[in-house]
Formats: structure tokens, sequence, C-alpha cells
């Protein structure tokens, strides 16, 4: 069966987005996440949806220019660079690629290797940071800063309010940096790499930066508004399988069903998908469903990619033809 808009000659990228948010903006279900209190203080309606080619176009609906904490969606791009900084078999010897199946705040490791199941868990990305606040020492927060701006094309700042909330709330996080510690997967300082960690979740985007950074992975690292190489090629395609099959926790199986490309969310409210080659992804609505994801960004995200066939198996997928329609 052909998907809805593939069966009209009229298709514009804008008018598509443009109807996604208008499908999903009804739907004011779910809570913010007010576990981190400062997030309790977000205003509710904003919603935005971006979409960005690896063409340099951007596609934009809704509250696109409205800055939130990028919170979980920083793991991916964590993993992506600390799988450069200090190479795959390093990475790959301290956090495993398994799904777990488990909530993104979960204490439990791989009782085969001790290690976090996944990089995409609050467990696996608290590890993936100690390895970069190992390598990089007191440097490390302005590294990761520099290339998530890169890779949006402009410079990002991070928000002291949300990152001292969490920091002083954090006791979970900080009890799974312990465990970690003690079962040897994290090597670095505790408290050191928790401050990291809690920053970069801190670091403020827009959903228009979230698509640009979206479509600097989808054009294997090259930002392709800036002509920036941000990430190395090996490490987006590690970053986009561990994205497809763990990056909404214990969502990924419905997602990847569903929607059937990379993802990341994050309890700020955002959530990045990338169509490898093709477009970066963003949307942003801070209310959550009871999993930790945007449920206004996972029902638009459904609806893109019916009326995109944006589905890695849709067999009616339109592949690369997608950006030629875009730009006609
Ligand atoms: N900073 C948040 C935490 O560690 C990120 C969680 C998330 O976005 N799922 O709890």
């Amino acid at each position: 069966m052909l998907s809805r808009e593939k069966e009209t000659a009229a298709y514009s990228l804008e008018s598509v987005v443009a109807r996604a948010l208008t499908r999903a903006q009804g739907d004011l279900s779910g809570e913010l996440a007010a576990y981190i209190p400062e997030l309790a203080r977000v205003p509710p309606d904003a919603f935005g949806v971006a979409v960005a080619s690896v063409g340099g176009d951007v596609a934009a609906a809704g509250d696109t220019e409205v800055p939130f904490t990028i919170q979980s969606i920083s793991k991916a791009l964590a993993y992506c660079l600390a799988l450069d900084v200090v190479g795959t078999p390093t990475v790959l010897s301290h956090v495993g690629v398994e799904p777990s199946g488990d909530a993104f705040n979960a204490i439990v490791f791989d009782p085969g290797t001790n290690r976090p199941f996944n990089p995409m868990v609050n467990a696996g990305a608290i590890t993936v940071t100690g390895l970069l606040a190992g390598a990089l020492g007191a440097e490390a927060f302005d590294f990761l800063l520099d290339r998530f701006s890169a890779a949006a094309g402009r410079p990002l700042s991070f928000d002291a309010d949300v990152y001292r909330s969490e920091a002083e709330t954090g006791h979970r996080n900080r009890g799974i940096a312990h465990l970690l510690k003690c079962s040897g997967a994290l090597a670095a300082d505790v408290d050191a790499t928790l401050d990291l960690y809690f920053r970069q979740c801190s670091i403020l985007v827009t959903a228009s930066d979230l698509a640009r950074i979206g479509a600097t992975l989808a054009n294997i690292g090259e930002n392709p508004g800036t002509g920036a190489a941000v990430f190395a090629v090996e490490a987006v395609r590690h970053t986009l399988s561990v994205m497809f099959t763990c990056g909404m926790y214990n969502f990924a199986g419905n997602w990847a069903f569903d929607v059937g490309v990379p993802a990341k969310s994050g309890v700020g409210g955002g959530i990045l998908g990338v169509v490898n080659r093709q477009l970066g992804i963003a949307t942003y609505s801070p209310r959550l469903d009871a999993k930790g994801n945007s449920v206004r960004g996972i029902a638009a995200f459904q609806e893109l990619a019916e009326d995109l066939g944006l589905h890695v198996f849709d067999p009616t997928n339109r592949g690369s033809a997608l950006l030629g329609a875009f730009k006609g």
C-alpha cells in the first residue's frame, strides 16, 4: 500500500512537516519530567517539528526556535565522539550494544560482562562520559559543547539552572555511577564524570538545531550547511546502529516497528531522528509518556514516517528521490 503523501503529485516537505504538527497537536497527555525540579518549570505546550536535509535545506513548523535542554539526546552525540576520541575497542570494552528493555534510569548491568547494556541508557551514557572525562580532563565539557555546536552549525550554550537542579537532586545517577565504579566499568573519577554528564545534558538546543545535528549525522558526520567535519564516519555508523536498537529506551522495539529510523529522545522533550544519507528530523514537545518519551514527538514522527515512507524497511521508501522532491 502506498503511503498517503506518495499518492499525490503535489508534494513539499514544508507541507508534510506542517501536517505532522497539526495532526499531533491536540494530544495534551503526558507529564513534564518533574524529577529534575527545574524541568517542571518549562512551559508545557510548546510544540515544534523540523526536518533538515543533507542538501542544507530546513523545513520547520511550530515552536522550532524554542530552546530546551538536550538531556539524553546528548548520549548519542557523546557516544559518537567517544568512539573517535578513545577508539571503538576501548568503548566496547566498557559499554555493550545490546538493548536492555529496561527504563532509561534502570540500575541493571549485563550479568555476563558487568558492563552497562548500551550507551543510550543512563548507566551506559555515564560510562561513556567517564571515558571522555578521563581522556580530556578539564577540557571535556568545552570539547563536547564545541562539537555539538559544530554539528548544529551555530554556537550553543548550556542552562546553568537545569544543570544545578540535576546536580543537586540526581541521586539515582550518583548511585549508578558509584556502582559502575565498583564494577570496573567506570574508570574515571565519579564526581568529575557526573559533573560532565549533568552539564552535557543541560546543553540548550532548539528543534531546528537538533534537525541540523541530525542532518550532520545523516551526512556521515559533515555539517551540510557549514561543511565542518564533526563526527568520524565509522563512529556515525556505530552511533546510528545503537540509536536504532536502543535510542527510545524500553520503547525501542515499538519505535523500530512503527517509525523505523534511528532516533534518540530526551526528558527535556526532544526527539532526534536520522534518515541515513538524507535527513535529520527533530521534534520538541515536553510532555512525556511513562517511558520518558515525548508524546506528541512520537505522534509527529509516526506521521512523518508514514507520509514520507521513511521506515528503513518500507518497500515504497523513496530513497534518495526524497531530496529531489524537497527541492522541487
Ligand atoms: N539528565 C537526565 C538523567 O540523567 C537524562 C535522562 C533522559 O533524558 N532520559 O536522568
